[in-house]
């Protein structure tokens, strides 16, 4: 691309990376080769296809660990896209590419920022990572939740984990997080007995066993939710009944649910209070249960408050603190660090055709990822 801006080079290089998920390109060495300029120490630890990568500048503590992934979604059908995926294009204020905001722009952001931070100040006290995975956009196992399996974090090692992930909403800084609600999904099949309609004395009807389950388990008060979160929501996504006629009982009917759930509960609780229902019932049924996130959530004031007023220095806004939205890495990186914050570019065009970037945005936060570094390390 035809500029002498820093930011804007450096993304386009990482965008040319066609790093969809599981991430089996060059991106991660070239942020190791990136970061070595500024004499971070990088180590590579593999998972199965995946690869994750842990960059180190300095030692001790205060230890403040970014964290990221370099996959990125598939660009779907690239006839329907105004440029090509994997080349950063400008349009306006703005740069197109996949994970232009998903999330090689705040990498970019980021690195920039500490190459920066580390050229003007002599000497920190502490230390600086970066950790970035392969996999965060697809089943995530092999990524983050991996390395904290395998504890590859002691416990108080990373004192503050900046995830930077695009948590903004309309304007960049407007929106943080300090958590996610935990989600859980049941399939579940009520078995009845087919028949003829006419002789339901000898059928047992799997629809009207499963409305009066149905409507004992939409009674169930999980919690109340807390000032972080609201209560716990149980949703219906799916049943499917019936065999397409008017005159048979079918034989069982299929339910999905969703549970969206906070830090006041947990997964064993719910499926507890789930399974006493079903076995009360009486009747014959099976459940399949994926669990696809716990909840987090960061209660120490330290860290969101540095970032809040690293983002009202550089762009006066009063940020709102949030658990909204799906889940992320966040939620494995709470288990080794108390302090875990979402601090990145806009959400408006993730996994979307023409994702894109405003360029300007991407100045802001390297400007907001500055005043973090200057809170934490210099005193
Ligand atoms: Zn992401």
């Amino acid at each position: 691309m035809n500029t002498n801006n820093d930011i804007v080079l450096l993304l386009e290089d990482l965008i040319n990376f066609e790093s969809v998920t599981p991430d089996c390109s060059d991106c991660q060495k070239y942020i190791d080769k990136y970061l070595s300029k500024s004499n971070f120490k990088t180590e590579y630890i593999k998972f199965d296809d995946v690869q994750n990568m842990i960059s180190t500048y300095g030692s001790g503590a205060p230890c403040l660990a970014f964290i990221g992934h370099t996959d990125v979604v598939p660009p779907g059908n690239i006839d329907t896209w105004d440029s090509q995926p994997f080349q950063l294009t400008k349009k306006g204020d703005f740069l197109v590419g996949r994970g232009t905001s998903d999330m090689k722009g705040g990498i970019a952001c980021f690195m920039q920022a500490v190459r920066e931070f580390i050229n003007e100040n002599d000497k920190i006290h502490g230390s600086i990572k970066l950790i970035l995975t392969g996999d965060e956009e697809g089943d995530a196992i092999n990524g983050i939740r991996k390395l904290v399996e395998n504890k590859t974090f002691n416990k108080n090692e990373l004192d503050f984990c900046l995830v930077g992930e695009p948590s903004s909403s309309d304007i960049i800084g407007d929106v943080i997080r300090n958590g996610r609600r935990g989600s859980i999904t049941g399939h579940l099949t009520i078995f009845g007995v087919q028949g003829h309609v006419a002789y339901p004395e000898k059928a047992e009807n799997p629809i009207h066993l499963s409305s009066k389950i149905l409507n004992q388990l939409l009674e169930i008060k999980f919690d109340n939710g807390n000032d972080h979160f609201p209560p716990t929501s149980f949703q219906i996504s799916n049943i499917n009944s019936g065999t397409g006629v008017d005159n048979v009982i079918p034989g069982n009917t299929n339910i999905t649910f969703n549970i969206r759930y906070s830090t006041k509960t947990n997964h064993n609780e719910i499926k507890e209070k789930i399974m006493n229902i079903l076995d009360k019932s009486g009747c014959s049924y099976e459940i399949k249960w994926k669990h696809s996130g716990e909840p987090y959530l960061t209660t120490k004031k330290e860290f969101i408050d540095i970032c809040k007023d690293s983002v009202k220095d550089v762009t006066n806004l009063e940020t709102t603190v949030s658990t909204n939205g799906g889940t992320s890495d966040g939620r494995f990186m709470a288990k080794v660090c108390d302090e875990v914050v979402e601090l990145g570019l806009t959400n408006r065009s993730i996994h979307k055709i023409n994702e894109c970037v405003r360029e300007n945005d991407l100045e802001i936060l390297i400007n907001i990822y500055k005043k973090i570094l200057t809170r934490i390390f210099i005193k």
